[in-house]
């Protein structure tokens, strides 16, 4: 049994194409890399760009900081 077309599966954008937000540059939509400036390049958006992946290692920091700062005012003014 095959499996045949997946509508709606992944690409449901109209774009064939994906820029680059770092250099513009045309890329497949599938591409996770661009091939002109080497940054990496997400999913594309509604414009039609590449989505900026997260730096993770960064974000993950702050948001550590976030979450102990939410925890140490809970538990100083929250907690009966
Ligand atoms: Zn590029």
């Amino acid at each position: 049994m095959s499996a045949g077309n997946h509508y709606g599966e992944e690409e449901t954008q109209s774009h064939m194409t994906k820029k680059c937000p770092y250099c513009n540059t045309y890329l497949p939509l599938r591409a996770t890399k661009c091939n002109v400036c080497k940054k990496r390049v997400g999913r594309v958006d509604k414009l039609g760009f590449a989505a900026k992946p997260f730096d993770w290692s960064g974000y993950l920091v702050a948001i550590f900081f976030i979450l102990a700062l939410c925890v140490f005012i809970w538990w100083g003014f929250f907690r009966e």
